[in-house]
């Protein structure tokens, strides 16, 4: 049931893991899909010995419909923020070093870069403190998300979404990239920062109708 999202959401593991934006068991991805079930990677297992039949098969309260592993510790989470943004079907969560950093000083990640809103809609906030593997880390994620594709979480991580997997990927991979630039021209001066409509420009251009290819 559900291979090639099964395979898609390895594949998406696999890539954060290459851009350095989890570690070792670290994170989780999860995928809603067309029926309503949801896909989640399965508790502590390294990415790279991942297989399809790893991926847990869900319904949106939760019930486990197909596999053996036990799911992502944080699914409490996930299926909150899928319920309760219908436009999402994809979540991501991971450690990101440069984005959680700017959580621990900042209330904001201000778009200084284009990539940014690009690939996050916007500025992305940073919401208060939730512990790991808690209802409160969803509810808190709805809250503090204002329709962007990504939230920081304080003292923790970060969480992107989109409506597939490519999306909140871009979310989680620019966000990260758009972090390391702030915190580095931080450390020389005051960065630029993007207006209100460079910023509903940058937006535009990204739009999938206009950015890549169909
Ligand atoms: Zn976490």
């Amino acid at each position: 049931m559900y291979e090639n999202e099964k395979k898609e959401i390895i594949k998406t593991a696999l890539l954060l893991k290459e851009y350095r934006l989890i570690a070792l068991s670290g994170g989780n991805v999860s995928f809603r899909t067309q029926k309503g079930h949801v896909l989640a990677t399965p508790s502590g297992m390294l990415y790279e010995t991942m297989v399809p039949e790893d991926v847990v098969v869900l319904n949106i309260d939760g019930n486990i419909i197909e596999g053996t592993r036990r799911v992502s510790v944080d699914i409490e989470a996930i299926l909150y923020i899928l319920k309760n943004i219908p436009e999402v079907n994809a979540v991501i969560h991971t450690h990101q070093v440069y984005a959680s950093a700017v959580g621990l000083v900042e209330d904001e990640l201000p778009a200084a870069v284009t990539t940014l809103p690009n690939a996050c809609l916007g500025p992305v906030t940073v919401a208060p403190y939730s512990s790991a593997a808690s209802l409160e880390m969803g509810i808190t994620t709805v809250k503090y998300i204002n329709n962007k594709r990504a939230v920081i979480l304080k003292n923790h991580g970060v969480i992107t979404v989109g409506g597939t997997l490519k999306e909140a990927l871009y979310a989680a991979v620019y966000l990260e990239d758009a972090a390391k630039t702030y915190i580095m021209a931080k450390s020389i001066g005051t960065p630029a920062i993007l207006d209100a409509e460079q910023v509903e420009v940058a937006v535009e251009k990204f739009r999938p109708e206009k950015y890549g290819q169909n």
